[in-house]
């Protein structure tokens, strides 16, 4: 086990990038980016190639800092790794200018047509970086374990805002000129822009909102709690690090609930619930702020690092603002999901280990439940084991000491001995058993047992519903309360029994998206037609992987539903995003 990124050409031992400098074109028309990207470098053995990541990208020429026009090997293309791009530099260059353009199909753009936004007028483009994506739009080292601070000058075209990963300005700039500074260090995965009709509310003097105008006072009404969030989060463990913490709501096509982009989360709209039941995922973009953007896994196989502390610490969040009750109803949803996760999986999948061994794969093959919900219990555990407070202490040190580094899984671990365990036997390997949960499969027997008052209540409806008897509207559900419900019911329903439970509840008409997809997977499951209509239009207009995946799945099991499956697919794919689509072509071929 090591720090060497399998999923990188890059070789920081010799030549390290410490600093980017970028300037781009945005062209719509063209769907692509155009322009420069000067990477400032520190040769630590004096070598005489610099070993970048690249995708799909065209590279016109290179100039070095003396001024001379650099010579460049462009190798070819592995499957998602891409095309390493070999430089030519001399012992002492300091600067690599490449002069350069993205594919129209880059992986990490999204660009949208003026239809699939919410405002309808304008063109929308977003990136997502992360895995290892940032190479179809950059030539750089694009490895988790190399930080490197950067600025921008993006030009758009006029009326839209160009956003980034960095010290944005909040207003619209007539001409369509935006200049970002990022003066932290940050890994490539974080490197991240959008542009399109955009405006800002702030909150207070650290936090707001940028959304498309059509989208702006909803998204500020639904996420008003988001200055809380931040001081909730460093009154656990430590100071937020990256000065503004803000949120741009992206069109419905964004492929994830969110990314952690560093100081500006990219967050889909399917959160907007309208009555702020959904906002748990903003938590979880904020405790990024702090495991990940701040202490980040030095290789994809250390991903758990990232994700599992997160959902742990999101969870606390969530906690502390919302009381104990509505937590632990979350708590008890994602046992369940992780327990079917792991069933699925089978009992000797190596995939279900928290280390994972990713090589040869695309490391977008790592990002399950195993991640986020096993790292998070397995912290949860530890938590049992030594008690909040000393568990608290520990991490806020953990947080302090490792802040704007990386750490493979095996520190972690050296850590948690040398600062948790110190020695005793008993709580290492009766309480934590740490070498099980990170290295061994599936789910081991000192997972912790979590319950909820609220989801037993729920318990007792699902019963009474399972009696054929009458079900009274429930008082004070939360959407927990009703995914809970509707995952309790059997896969599949008569009929009769579907169409009075949407009588009743107006399932089909949901506005929450957790809530509608879940009644639509049931649907599929019982053949229930009335909710096609529904199904049709969601799919069409949400391209959230986590939402696409379960439906289409659904779909996919009968051969009548993978006709329907493919036809709604052929209209609804040119609005996905690689990420989803990526998933879906496979489930559909
Ligand atoms: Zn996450």
């Amino acid at each position: 086990m090591s720090r060497k990124d399998v999923h990188s050409y890059a070789r920081p031992l010799e030549v390290v990038v410490r600093h980017l400098d970028l300037e781009l074109m945005v062209d719509f028309n063209a769907k692509q980016l155009r322009g420069t990207a000067t990477l400032q470098i520190d040769n630590l053995k004096k070598a005489e190639q610099l070993h970048l990541d690249s995708r799909d990208l065209k590279i016109d020429s290179i100039l070095l800092d003396d001024g001379s026009i650099a010579k460049f090997d462009l190798m070819p293309a592995v499957p998602f790794l891409g095309s390493e791009l070999i430089v030519h530099i001399k012992p002492n260059t300091k600067k690599v200018k490449i002069t350069y353009a993205t594919s129209p199909s880059a992986s990490a753009l999204q660009w949208l047509s003026p239809e699939q936004t919410a405002g309808g007028k304008h063109p929308f483009l977003f990136t997502q970086s992360q895995a290892i994506l940032a190479r179809t739009w950059l030539p750089l080292q694009d490895s988790p374990g190399i930080r490197f601070t950067y600025t921008a000058k993006v030009t758009c075209p006029p009326g839209l805002m160009a956003l980034m990963s960095a010290e944005n300005d909040t207003a619209l700039h007539p001409h369509g000129i935006y200049t970002s500074n990022m003066p932290q260090a940050i890994p490539s995965y974080l490197m991240a822009l959008s542009v399109g009709d955009l405006r800002f509310h702030a909150y207070d003097k650290r936090s707001g909102i940028f959304a498309e105008p059509i989208t702006l006072d909803k998204a500020v009404y639904e996420f008003v709690d988001l200055p809380k969030m931040v001081v909730a989060a460093e009154e656990l463990y430590g100071p937020y690090a990256w000065g503004r913490y803000d949120v741009l709501v992206l069109p419905p096509s964004f492929p994830f609930g969110g990314m952690e982009n560093p100081r500006i989360t990219f967050a889909t709209p399917t959160i907007i619930a309208g009555d702020r039941s959904l906002v748990a995922l903003i938590a979880h973009e904020l405790a990024h702020s702090w495991s990940g953007n701040l202490v980040t896994n030095a290789t994809w196989n250390d991903f758990w690092l990232n994700e599992g502390f997160t959902v742990y610490f999101e969870s606390r969040i969530m906690e502390k603002l919302y009381g104990k009750d509505f937590e632990d109803m979350a708590t008890v949803l994602s046992a369940g999901e992780l327990k079917k996760t792991v069933a699925e999986m089978g009992p000797d999948n190596p995939d279900s280990h928290l280390y994972l061994n990713l090589e040869g794969r695309d490391p977008d093959d790592g990002m399950s439940d195993i991640a986020y919900e096993k790292g998070r219990f397995f912290l949860l555990n530890i938590e049992m084991a030594v008690g909040r407070e000393r568990w608290d202490n520990f991490l806020k040190q953990y947080f302090a000491e490792h802040a704007f580094q990386s750490i493979t899984t095996e520190e972690f671990l050296d850590y948690l001995e040398k600062n948790l365990i110190q020695g005793d036997g008993k709580l290492r390997n009766t309480k934590i058993r740490e070498n099980i949960w990170v290295y061994g499969p599936g789910l081991p027997d000192n997972f912790p047992k979590v319950h909820s008052v609220e989801l037993e209540k729920v318990d007792a409806v699902v019963k009474t519903f399972q009696e054929g008897k009458k079900v009274e509207n429930p008082k004070g559900w939360t959407t927990h309360h009703w995914v809970y419900f509707l995952r309790a019911l059997p896969d599949s329903l008569p009929l009769d029994k579907m169409k009075s439970l949407d009588e009743q509840f107006k399932f089909t008409e949901s506005g929450n998206s957790e809530i509608l997809c879940q009644w639509l997977e049931l649907s599929i499951r019982s053949k229930y037609l009335d909710a096609d209509t529904s199904l049709e239009k969601f799919l069409t207009s949400v391209g959230r992987r986590k939402f696409l995946k379960p439906l289409y799945s659904a779909l996919a099991e009968t051969a009548e539903g993978k006709k329907k499956a493919q036809a709604i697919y052929a209209k609804a794919r040119p609005g996905y995003h690689s990420v989803s689509t990526g998933t879906i072509d496979e489930m559909l071929r």
